[in-house]
Order: C-alpha cells, then structure tokens, then sequence
C-alpha cells in the first residue's frame, strides 16, 4: 500500500517551459521503499513534436552564436546547475535509489563534463591545407548536425545526459531528450535550472515517457539528425535499424561484461579493493563496472578472500539511510533479473563466497535490494559468464596465466572496458594490446575520464563520447576548395 504521497508532474519541458504531455500518467517509485510517489505525463508523438519542432526553431540562432559564446551560456547555466545541488541530490536518491553520496558525486561529475566541454570551446577546430594545387587552398569546415536526440536510461540519468548535452551544445547542436520512464523528475529539474541559468528556450528540452512510444517518435522524428543512446544492446540495435530511415547519425553506449585481470605480481590488496569498488557502486548497475575477475592461481586464495570479505562487509541500505554505502536495485525487475542469473549460474557450479539474497533485515522489505554476491569458478559458459549481470553479483575466475586469462577476457560480446593489474610494465602493454574493449585501465580503478575518448567494441557500442573526439560525433566536415581562377 502507498503511503507516500504521490506528486503530479506534467512531464515535459519544451522551448524554455513547462509542457502538459498528451499521454497516460507514469509512475515513479522510490526503490528504496517500492512505493509510488510521482506520476508523469508519459510523451506521445504529438509531444515529441512540441520538443522538436522548438529546437528545431532554436537551432539557427544557437548554432550562429560564436562558439566560445555557447560556452560562456553553457557554462553560466551550469554553475546555476551547481548552486542548485542540495535540491537535486535526494531527487535522484528517490527516484534512482542510490546513497546520497553517491548522488552528489553523479551530479558533481555531470556539472564537471558540461564545464569540461565549455573549456574545449575555445578550442574546437577544423583544418586548412595549403597548397594543394599551386594558388588552391583547402578547408575542412565543421558544422553542427541540427536536432540532436538523447536517449538516457536510469542507472546515471545526468552523467549519461551530460556526456551527449555537452559537446552536442557547443558544437552547436540543439537538443531534446528522453530520460528513462522511471527517473524523469531530475532530469526535467536539470533542464528547467539549465534554462533559468540562462540557456536559450529550445536549445534543451526534455520529453519524458517510454522508451517504446515517446523514445521511438523522438528516433523517428523526421527533423531528428541523430540519436545519441545510452542502454542495452537489444534497444541500441533497434534504434540502429530505426536510424536507418533518414540515414541518421547514432552514438551507441550499450552492454558491457568488464573484464579484470589480476597477476600475480599486482599489488592485490588494492586490485581485491578496486574489484570491489568497480563491481558494487552504484549497486552494480554500471556499463563500465567489473564484472568478470580473472586471477592468477598462485594468488588467488588470498585474492577471493579478500573480496569476498568486502563485499560481506558493505552496509546496505537505503539510498537516504545515514552510512547506507549500498542502495537498492532500480526496479524489482532488475533485482529478480540479477538473482536469476545468480541462481541459474550456481545451478550449473561455482560456489557462492557472499551474498546470493536479498537481505534478512525487515526494515528494507519493500525496497528491491540484494546482497553484494560473489561466486568463485562457476562454469565459463555459465549465465554470470556470458551476460551482462547488471547488479552487485561478481564471478571470480582462478587462471593460470595471461594467455589465459587474455583468451576469456575476449570471449564475450561484449567490449566495453577492462582492466589489468600488474607490476611488469611487459605483460601490462601485452594485456593493453590485445584485449578487445574501448579502454583498459592498468593499476587503476576504472574511472572514467572527460579528457578521454571513450566507446565500446563488439556489441558494447559504436561511437565515441568525452574527449575531444566527441565533437566528431556531434558535426558533420565538409571539405571546401579555394581555387585559383579570380
Ligand atoms: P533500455 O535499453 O531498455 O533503456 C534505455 C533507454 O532507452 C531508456 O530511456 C528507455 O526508456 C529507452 N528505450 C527503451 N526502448 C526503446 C525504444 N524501442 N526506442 C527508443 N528508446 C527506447 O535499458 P533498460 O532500462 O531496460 O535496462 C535493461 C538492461 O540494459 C539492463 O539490465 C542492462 O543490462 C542494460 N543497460 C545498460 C546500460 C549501460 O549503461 N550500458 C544502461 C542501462 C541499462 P524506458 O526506460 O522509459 O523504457
């Protein structure tokens, strides 16, 4: 039974204000609790249009501005943003479901990647070749794509926004975006303090509604040029195919099964700490998260036992609960989907080191939680193997060397990240060289880095956001000829 009492939100914000989506309410529920306390308005087509239609509107003004003009606003907006945090981190504690501390530090960082693409305004640039027939010079322009459309799913609402919003805004781009059906509320309050902040009406707005109906008009939109995505890999295939029609342009952010390698020359107490940190933050609901370990027999012991104790040690709780260090998962949905991918692995082998249930503590009945999980040696081509387990569950596999730990790094779909502890600088470049993903961290906890480009292999993705290369994916070049002749 609710007991919560249940806000109303009208669900959109389009060209600088508030808009009354057309369709049914959507409910949105505190994870922590399992109960409702917000409806939206879920987007229809005719929704999307609004969106659309008013960046489409906003595009030739936004885009002739100079460009370190776009960062000075973008930049004035997001330090509004900033000054607004208080207000927006238990916002997305109640609707996402993650620790309060962890909400801050998502919001810190998706403030940091809008300042980061600010700085880089100043320094986007395109090409001049002279000479290239006697008296014929040559000029790569850049250009901005038009309507851009992000699609963002629930695990890191604003990071995930601000990774496209950024270099799409400065490059000139306008943009309408669909958060997750069940994390609306603070991506429309980011919109709404970005254009109090001073970022023109229409350059951002927000449609919220499900990914079916109100994200699959946005991908269809015939003034949408490009759909950046993040999310799973069957939908990313989808809004591929969708994309097709008008040739646009995608950026996908899909699944990923990172693996860790760990040698038997690594400092392994802290690899056992950063296994633990990149598998259980954000309650294992990470694209980039570890979630295969492979370790050297000869150290392997001390190694398992050692995360197995972390995770053991973790304090789950509420996502507002003081020393909560371990939130809920999202949805019911996804912590049914992690334990059973738990339960089909170990009915096929393994053994469970920690966890494997939601917890026995009655003050978290209600919320969808479950225990920080580890399993050591299931089968290879065991369900924790071979999918993406996107939850606090991590399989630990004994190896005998890096051939052969290198040989099931690679043996997924998936090629998102990866990381290598070692002290040999030799089997370090040896593990960089071969393994198929978009990054490798060696010695490091897998953060990602604004200043670094970043996009998945295989079926992690296609595209690339952060970096400078980002800009690439939000301008289309055309090459121009200066000929002789008068
Ligand atoms: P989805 O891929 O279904 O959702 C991601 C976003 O896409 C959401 O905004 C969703 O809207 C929207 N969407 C869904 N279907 C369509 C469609 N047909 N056309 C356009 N937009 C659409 O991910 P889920 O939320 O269902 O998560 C499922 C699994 O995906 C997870 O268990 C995990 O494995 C993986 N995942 C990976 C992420 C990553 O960062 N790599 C992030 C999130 C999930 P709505 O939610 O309103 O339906």
């Amino acid at each position: 039974m609710t007991t919560e009492t249940i806000t109303r939100f009208s669900g959109a914000f389009v060209d600088g204000r508030e808009h009354a989506n057309s369709g049914d309410p959507m409910p949105v529920t505190n994870p922590g609790t399992g109960e409702v306390f917000a409806e939206v308005a879920g987007g229809l087509a005719e929704d999307v249009d609004a969106a659309v239609s008013a960046a489409n509107r906003a595009f030739a003004d936004w885009s002739a501005l100079a460009v370190s003009k776009r960062g000075e606003i973008l930049g004035a907006a997001a330090r509004h943003v900033e000054e607004h945090l208080d207000e927006l981190v238990p916002v997305l504690t109640r609707e996402q479901g993650k620790t309060l501390r962890d909400s801050r530090i998502e919001l810190n960082k998706a403030v940091d990647t809008l300042m980061h693409y600010v700085g880089l305004s100043k320094s986007l640039r395109g090409v001049h070749t002279p000479n290239l027939d006697p008296g014929v010079d040559g000029m790569v322009l850049r250009r901005p794509l038009g309507v851009v459309g992000a699609i963002v799913p629930w695990n890191f609402p604003t990071t995930l926004l601000c990774n496209k919003l950024a270099p799409a805004l400065v490059a000139g781009n306008t943009v309408v975006a669909k958060p997750a059906g069940t994390t609306p509320l603070t991506t429309l309050r980011f919109c709404e303090l970005l254009t109090e902040g001073g970022l023109p009406a229409g350059v951002f707005n927000v449609v919220t509604g499900s990914g079916s109906r109100t994200g699959t008009a946005l991908v269809t939109h015939p003034q949408v040029r490009k759909i950046a995505f993040t999310g799973s890999t069957p939908v990313g295939e989808q809004i591929m195919a969708l994309a097709a029609r008008g040739t646009k342009r995608v950026t996908l952010e899909l699944g990923g099964s990172d693996p860790m390698i760990i040698c038997d020359d690594a400092d392994l107490d802290a690899a056992a700490s950063a296994a633990s940190m990149g598998r259980f933050y954000n309650c294992g609901q990470a694209c980039l998260a570890i979630k295969r370990v492979y370790v050297f027999e000869s150290v392997a012991d001390q190694v398992i036992e050692s995360i197995a104790a972390r995770a053991k040690r973790l304090q789950v709780g509420r996502g507002d609960a003081p020393g909560s260090q371990m939130g809920p998962l999202h949805t019911a949905g996804q912590r049914d989907e992690v334990a059973g991918q738990v339960q089909r692995t170990l009915a096929t082998g393994g053994t469970l080191l920690a966890g494997g249930a939601p917890p026995e503590d009655p003050a978290l009945d209600g919320g969808f939680f479950y225990m920080p999980t580890v399993v050591a040696d299931p089968p290879h081509d065991s369900p924790m193997a071979t999918e993406e387990v996107f939850g606090p569950a991590l399989p630990i596999w004994r190896v005998k060397d890096l051939d052969e730990a290198i040989e099931h790094a690679n043996a997924s779909q998936f090629g998102l990240g990866s990381s290598v502890w070692t002290r040999d600088l030799a089997r370090a470049r040896r593990a960089a060289e071969r393994i198929e993903a978009g990054y490798t961290w060696i010695n490091s906890r897998t953060k990602v880095y604004d200043e670094l480009p970043f996009g998945g292999w295989k079926s992690s993705g296609y595209g690339k956001e952060h970096g400078e290369e980002a800009f690439d994916f939000y301008t289309e070049t055309k090459s121009v000829v200066f000929g002789s002749a008068a």
